[in-house]
């Protein structure tokens, strides 16, 4: 990025920040212990925050193709399904123990968790990666996240990256504006996964980009921050749907179809992982060796 373009965009969320969209604070130490790929040689916290909060993952017109191996897994809710007050599908909620036991068998395991910003630069700029990356995500934006998920991801310095509904960041159950910036704040990456839940497929252009861009200014406003992640909602989409996804200015979205490879030619159709409550901690390691992972599904 050039001085001036660094500096317009300075002022851009300086702006967004006068406005009252609020601002984040700094980065958490596992975020700012990442690899810094941005090619910048200011060390620190400030720079972590510039370089994440400044740089909008921009999609190029014409992609070198390229691929890269990024098993990507699929949570939604981590949550003592006893407990459940959600109308959760049971195979979408998994044990916080079952979890805690995932994560901590990847990362022993020699997996490490990548941002959406770093699997942005190997797919675009020829990158390099960490031997075994891979990338958590959850959809839905559940409470859990930043109750059950975060403290594990934390204590085991990993990333993930949480889907969230904008039109539910108010609903009892689902992350408040206040626990995305947090999720944010911590180094999590934060995505759009449209404003209601809608079958993407099914809606008039008028209504499918309400959906999607709509969503994608509501999280930015929370964040104070470009947005470029997205997920389908039951991993539903066409080419209608990414066109409108690409046009709303995201640069990464996840399916829910399987496989472990990503390609700068259809990082718009991101395969994904699904981990189901009856999944163990082994068997999300053989899904992560796998050649194809272990299928998708899942509800998205
Ligand atoms: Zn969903």
């Amino acid at each position: 990025m050039t001085g001036h373009r660094l500096l317009a965009a300075a002022l851009a969320i300086v702006a967004l920040v006068l406005a009252g969209c609020g601002a984040a604070g700094n980065r958490s130490p596992a975020r700012s212990s990442a690899p810094d790929r941005s090619g910048a040689s200011v060390a620190g916290a400030h720079h972590a925050l510039a370089s994440r909060q400044l740089a909008a993952l921009r999609l190029p017109a014409h992609p070198a193709p390229r691929t890269v191996r990024v098993p990507i897994l699929t949570y939604h809710r981590v949550h003592s399904f006893a407990t459940e007050y959600t109308k959760s599908i049971p195979d979408e909620t998994v044990e916080p123990a079952t979890f805690a036991a995932e994560m901590r068998v990847v990362s022993r395991a020699g997996y490490r968790t990548i941002t959406q910003a770093e699997l942005f630069g190997a797919l675009f700029r020829g990158r390099s990666l960490p031997p075994k990356p891979v990338l958590v995500t959850a959809d839905d934006g559940y409470a859990d996240d930043v109750t059950q998920m975060l403290p594990v991801l934390r204590r085991l310095r990993m990333v993930a990256s949480f889907y969230v509904i904008t039109g539910r960041l108010h609903e009892a159950g689902f992350l408040t504006p206040a626990q995305v910036r947090a999720l944010d704040r911590a180094g999590m990456d934060v995505g759009a996964h449209t404003r209601t839940h809608a079958d993407l497929p099914t809606l008039p252009l008028a209504s499918m980009r309400e959906e999607i861009a709509g969503s994608r200014r509501d999280l930015e406003r929370v964040l104070g921050h470009p947005v470029a992640a997205f997920a389908y909602p039951y991993g539903r989409f066409d080419a209608t749907v990414v066109r409108e996804v690409r046009r709303a200015g995201f640069a990464l979205a996840v399916t829910t179809q399987g496989g472990t490879t990503e390609s700068s030619l259809a990082s718009l159709a991101m395969p994904r992982i699904h981990v189901g409550r009856a999944q163990t901690a082994q068997g999300v390691l053989a899904c992560l060796r796998a050649a194809g992972g272990c299928g998708g599904g899942g509800g998205g």
